[in-house]
Formats: structure tokens, C-alpha cells, sequence
């Protein structure tokens, strides 16, 4: 691993900047490939990943691994993390405070990998790096903001009950990769929204 990477795992384990720290079993960094293309945002830790301390390794993860499968893409391939790294007790959404105080976390992972294509899952990741709500509407679509790009899907959880949402997801990863793809080939590829602030 990146040893900036490994500095910033090790002080989001030791974290106690907000009351996450008082309920946590386990701080979950995030984990993967630090040369990966695609940052992966989700949400929170859910009860798995609170007590092995790893990121999507429950059903969700499943789902996830599943779609990146679809698309012909390993897990180890690409990294994945979430807004808040310490489960929120009985998995509520994590506050407007507990994601502010996180979010530097998250800032150095992406200014250390410098993904091509930050894909957001779900809307509380929506939320939090585009100001967004209703993810359902603008899933499948490419963001520019700040001269970083965005992809916005559902979160994997979304899908456990849901066959036609898990079809949704591995559409959407396809896409996602092939955007990945092009840009890498240099090609142009198309913005859905841009934000000019
Ligand atoms: S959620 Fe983030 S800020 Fe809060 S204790 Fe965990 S690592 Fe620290």
C-alpha cells in the first residue's frame, strides 16, 4: 500500500473526532488499489464492516463485487470507501456534523489517488460531495465539478430486495468503465451535469 495511504488508515483508526468513535467496534478505512481509476463512495460501515474494520464486505459488498464482475472488473482493482468511516449506531444516516468532521479523510484519499471517475453510491454520498437528493433520477449520469469527474448509481444496499435495481447497478458499472475506458483513450467523453461553482 501507499505509505500516505497506510499514515491516513492508521489515523482513521485511531480517530475519535466525533461520537461515531463511542459506539464503533472497528474504524473502516478504505481499501483497494491506490493507482485504481475509480474511487468507490458509499455511506457508512454497516454491522460486517464494523467488526471486521473492511469496507463492503456484507451483502451490499456482495452486490457491489457482483456488478464490478458484470463489468469485468475485480474488486482488487479498484478502491473503495465511504463518507463516514465508523458505523453509525443501528445503521441511521450519518449526521450533517459527523460528515463534516470525516470528510478530510476522504479529501486525502482522493487528492492521493487522483481517480479518474469518483463514483458515488447512493444518496447520502450524493449528498454530501454534489449537494444532491434523489439519486434514483440521476443515476446512470456523468458529473463535472471542480474539474473532477462523478458517477452517480445507487448504492449496492439499494439492490438486496430489489432484482430490478440490482440490474440497474451492473448497467450503470458497465458504463461506468467504459467512460473509464475512453477517458484513458483520450477520447471526449459526454458531461450529463456540470456544476459551475
Ligand atoms: S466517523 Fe470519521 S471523524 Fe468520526 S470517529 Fe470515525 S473516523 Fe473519526
Amino acid at each position: 500500500m501507499n505509505q500516505k495511504l497506510e499514515d491516513i488508515k492508521q489515523n482513521v483508526i485511531e480517530c475519535t473526532e466525533c461520537d461515531l468513535c463511542k459506539t464503533r467496534t472497528n474504524s473502516v478505512p478504505g481499501k483497494g488499489n491506490f493507482h485504481s481509476e475509480v474511487i468507490f463512495v458509499g455511506e457508512a460501515p454497516g454491522r460486517n464492516e464494523d467488526k471486521s474494520g473492511e469496507p463492503f464486505i456484507g451483502i451490499a459488498g456482495k452486490k457491489l463485487s457482483e456488478a464490478l464482475e458484470g463489468a469485468g472488473i475485480t474488486r482488487e482493482e479498484v478502491y473503495i470507501t465511504n463518507i463516514v468511516k465508523c458505523r453509525p449506531p443501528n445503521n441511521r444516516v450519518p449526521t450533517a456534523i459527523e460528515r463534516e468532521t470525516c470528510q478530510d479523510y476522504l479529501k486525502e484519499e482522493i487528492s492521493i489517488i487522483k481517480p479518474k471517475i469518483i463514483c458515488i453510491l447512493g444518496n447520502t454520498a450524493f449528498n454530501t460531495l454534489l449537494g444532491g437528493s434523489e439519486i434514483t433520477k440521476f443515476r446512470g449520469k456523468l458529473v463535472q465539478k471542480n474539474k473532477q469527474m462523478y458517477f452517480l448509481t445507487v448504492h449496492p444496499a439499494a439492490t438486496i430486495y430489489n432484482q430490478e435495481l440490482i440490474k440497474v447497478l451492473k448497467k450503470d458499472i458497465v458504463k461506468l468503465f467504459d467512460l473509464v475506458e475512453e477517458l484513458k483513450n483520450k477520447k471526449k467523453v459526454k458531461i450529463d451535469i456540470e456544476y459551475t461553482t
